[in-house]
């Protein structure tokens, strides 16, 4: 431990990837886990898009490649967020990289320095503030309440930017609630920003596409003009395509930072995968008709879930409107007594509870900046995630 950099000791290891691990220690010792905790759909790439893989490697497309991706694959992305949001940028103004999770990463590390503030609005993905503080930064955790869908206000953003603030990170579809934003509501924050020309704009899109009610996206860029040069709207293949293992994310923004998230690209990873950004192109161009469906059985599964949080007593949650995840309020819960004698006296109690007499991995909200909650990922198959409900529903009869 003596060899560590002191960075090393202002971040956590991921809480997602710490569940999986649990998940597979559990499976490895013969129990049948279902495992509700991770951020990925279930459903395969779709076939055109591993075709244009595959038809990568075969045609020799196995090189690298400019650091901030190919000119076919700039050119997708401009296209896309001129057809699907409506913004325009240049080339100089797009790149590609690893992931959402490494140009979020990149994005703060080339702009963060000791003694700035991040606005982090709470519940979160769990990578903000860990990034935030790699990068030497503070995060401001901005408390968001579920009465009030779980979105920022307005007059608590205003509040919470001081002179050192240098960004504010706002996601929608919101991981882990499902909160979307609507224009609208984008409007009234944008109102607030555009009285804050120090501060810059991440918009983490990344589930765009999993949004119940169409039409109901909205990104800030979008939807307020005037901040687009202080934006950085970021987007990836991961969610919306199924597409985690590929690991390619995109973003635009204003050249300046695109051009800083380069350099460190360039010196760090260099291009993302020559493969996955040729499937990338197929994947944005022919766009996502699979979508209509897969929303119609991820809306199904999200009624099964709802039905199962609604009908226990300690449980409770609204429809989330967006990405595949609901969070429930488990406050309930907490003071009951489980059979081992013990009590259960925090989210995390009831977290492990659910794993290790139910065998069914969730989240607990504390990891998201929310003690109390408890998200339940449902992107699984129907069959399994009745079984998990069924479970869930047996160990919480069993607390006194
Ligand atoms: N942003 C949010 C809110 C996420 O939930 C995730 C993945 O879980 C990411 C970004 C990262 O996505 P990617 O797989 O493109 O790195």
């Amino acid at each position: 431990a003596e060899f560590l950099a002191p960075r090393l000791r202002r971040v956590r290891p991921s809480p997602t990837a710490a569940i999986s691990d649990q998940v597979r220690a559990f499976t490895a010792s013969g129990f049948d886990v279902i495992n509700l905790g991770e951020g990925e759909l279930d459903f395969d790439t779709p076939p055109h898009i591993k075709q244009a893989g595959i038809d990568a490697i075969v045609q020799g497309d196995t090189k690298y490649t400019a650091v901030a991706g190919t000119a076919a694959l700039k050119q997708s992305i401009i296209t896309k967020f001129n057809r699907e949001n409506g913004i325009s940028y240049r080339a100089d103004e797009v790149i590609a990289g690893s992931g959402a999770k490494q140009l979020i990463f990149n994005a703060l590390l080339a702009t963060v320095s000791s003694g700035d503030q991040v606005i982090i609005p709470a519940p979160y993905w769990v990578s903000y503030p860990d990034m935030v503080a790699l990068a030497e930064g503070e995060p401001k955790i901005v408390p968001c309440l579920e009465s009030h869908g779980w979105k920022l206000q307005p007059e608590d953003l205003a509040t919470a930017i001081t002179p050192q603030t240098r960004w504010v990170i706002l996601n929608s579809p919101n991981n882990p609630t499902g909160a979307v934003y609507c224009a609208k509501e984008l409007k009234a924050l944008a109102a607030v920003l555009l009285d804050h020309p120090h501060v810059l704009i991440m918009a983490d899109d990344i589930y765009e596409q999993i949004c119940f009610t169409s039409g109901e996206f909205a990104t800030l860029a979008q939807v307020e003009p005037r901040l687009k040069d202080r934006i950085l709207t970021v987007n990836g293949v991961s969610k919306g395509y199924s597409m985690t293992g590929w690991r390619l994310g995109y973003a635009g923004g204003p050249a300046w930072l695109i051009s800083a998230m380069q350099i460190l690209q360039s010196q760090s990873t260099s291009n993302p995968s020559s493969i996955s950004q040729a499937a990338t192109v197929v994947a944005l161009e022919q766009g996502s008709e699979f979508i209509t469906q897969w929303i119609e059985i991820l809306a199904r599964r999200r009624a099964l879930i709802m039905n199962c949080v609604s009908a226990i007593d300690g449980l409770s949650a609204d429809i989330p409107p967006g990405a595949f995840y609901v969070f429930a309020n488990c406050q309930g819960m907490l003071g009951k007594t489980m059979p081992s004698g013990e009590v259960l006296s925090t989210d995390e109690d009831f977290a492990a509870y659910l794993l290790t007499s139910a065998h069914v991995a969730t989240l607990q909200g504390s990891a998201f900046g929310a003690p109390g909650y408890l998200r339940i990922a449902y992107a699984i198959d129907d069959k399994r995630l009745q079984e998990a409900c069924d479970r869930i529903t047996r160990a919480c009869d069993e607390l006194r």
